[in-house]
């Protein structure tokens, strides 16, 4: 009989005492930790983000892992991570308070995948994305325990980004780019195939729900979920948050990838019950695009980080009241060798990768481009190039109706929840 995948729920105490509890349940972590070995601390600062806004793992829970890991033995302590492309990653840590916080803890280095140097190739066996090598860093391969921590939040493109897609931020900006133009979710787990972190700690301490990336709003949900399957922890992570996993795609993937068990009767929850920790959290993304029914959106071949954007830019057209009046736009994202024939006006081209086609429609300027500008494309009809000063004023105007209308929602989201107690 194969042995279920265990799940730790830690829930209610400090950060500190939550991760002192996960390590317990799952046999301590002077037994996990190897004596003077070298453990990587990956979290998720893809995106910037303030401490509080839940964009970001949670700087405090890195810091107790730090600490944890070495008081238990460990010789040295790496927080490592590769930002969403067009993000700095050295601004995402220090912007998130990571980079403080680890520095705080002890941590011996913290590193910019991103500017690696020492890449050692690595060839995927059987792979079942278009990936079949990929370069790594030499420190990441030759680490005694890779820790990966990342947040549950809602996602644009992945409907939720919790255990399974925080590996992606393991690769340079390249094998993104290469990952985005094959099956993202078979890329994800072949990646995993090569690096198969040892110990994953979840931050739902104030995970993210909303139109995540860009715009997540924090929910206090108090946990810490930790276990040494990604696809277990994940698939317990979805359960406490009320998320249909017939709706995420990806857990298919994993199971057809032999990444771990996603089916209760495969895995052992400790501490903490599922219902015990049960919220219902609000994750709009479920239907993906076919959530904006009135636009044309063509999303072949493109990035998360696009994606999310546009996401989020078809509800701000709605905060503005622009949604409805501006339905004709053809909204083009991802690179494609053709794009539709319209009239110029109508087509709106999201990003660098579509520079060739430039002149048949409204560019939209960026790799990804700046935040607002998608909206304004839509609405103006004009190029967006650069964010000049005097835009500033305008986007300032545009915060008030956007978090309204976030508000609005959420207001609605906890009198159901309130109801449902
Ligand atoms: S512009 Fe293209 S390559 Fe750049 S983030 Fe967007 S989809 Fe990806």
């Amino acid at each position: 009989m194969t042995a279920k995948s265990i799940v730790a729920i830690a829930k209610d105490g400090s950060v500190d005492v939550m991760v002192k509890q996960v390590f317990d349940l799952l046999g301590g972590a002077e037994n996990i930790i190897k004596k003077g070995g070298t453990v990587v601390l990956k979290p998720n600062a893809g995106h910037h983000g303030k401490p509080g806004t839940s964009v970001n793992t949670s700087a405090k829970l890195v810091g107790a892992v730090a600490r944890a890991v070495r008081a238990a033995g460990a010789g040295k302590v790496i927080v490592a991570e590769s930002a969403a492309i067009g993000c700095d990653t050295v601004d995402c840590l220090k912007d998130a308070g990571i980079y403080g916080e680890a520095a705080a803890a002890g941590v011996d280095e913290i590193i910019d995948i991103k500017a690696s140097k020492d890449l050692i190739t690595v060839p995927i066996r059987d792979a079942r994305s278009e990936l079949t090598s990929v370069k790594l860093p030499r420190f990441l391969i030759e680490a005694d325990h890779i820790i990966n921590m990342p947040i549950f939040k809602s996602h644009a493109s992945m409907v939720f980004s919790c255990a399974l897609k925080n590996i992606k931020g393991v690769v340079q900006d390249k094998v993104h780019y290469e990952m985005h133009k094959t099956n993202l979710a078979m890329a994800m787990m072949d990646i995993w195939s090569v690096v198969r972190a040892d110990l994953n700690i979840a931050d739902l301490i104030w995970p993210a729900e909303g139109f995540g990336p860009h715009s997540a709003v924090p929910m206090d949900f108090g946990c810490v979920l930790a276990s040494r399957d990604p696809a277990a922890l994940d698939a317990v992570a979805c359960r406490c948050v009320g998320l249909d996993m017939g709706k995420v795609s990806y857990f298919e993937n994993a199971r057809e990838r032999g990444i771990g068990a996603t089916e209760l009767a495969d895995i052992e929850v400790v501490g903490k019950r599922i219902d015990e920790v049960y919220q219902k959290m609000w994750l709009p993304y479920l239907d993906g695009f076919g959530a904006w029914p009135e636009y044309d959106i063509l999303t072949e071949n493109s990035c998360s980080s696009c994606q999310s954007l546009v996401a989020f830019t078809m509800e701000k057209l709605k905060a503005l009241g622009e949604y409805d009046k501006n339905s004709d736009a053809v909204i083009v994202l991802g690179a494609k060798s053709e794009v539709p024939d319209v009239p110029r006006e109508r087509l709106i081209l999201v990003g660098n990768c579509l520079k060739r086609h430039r002149g048949k429609g409204v560019a939209v300027n960026g790799c990804p481009p700046s935040e607002p500008h998608v909206a304004w494309a839509v609405i103006d009809r004009e190029d967006q190039m650069e964010i000049q000063d005097y835009l500033r004023d305008r986007m300032a105007e545009e915060e008030g109706p956007w978090n309204a209308y976030i508000d609005a929602i959420v207001a609605e989201k906890n009198k159901t929840r309130r109801k449902n107690l």
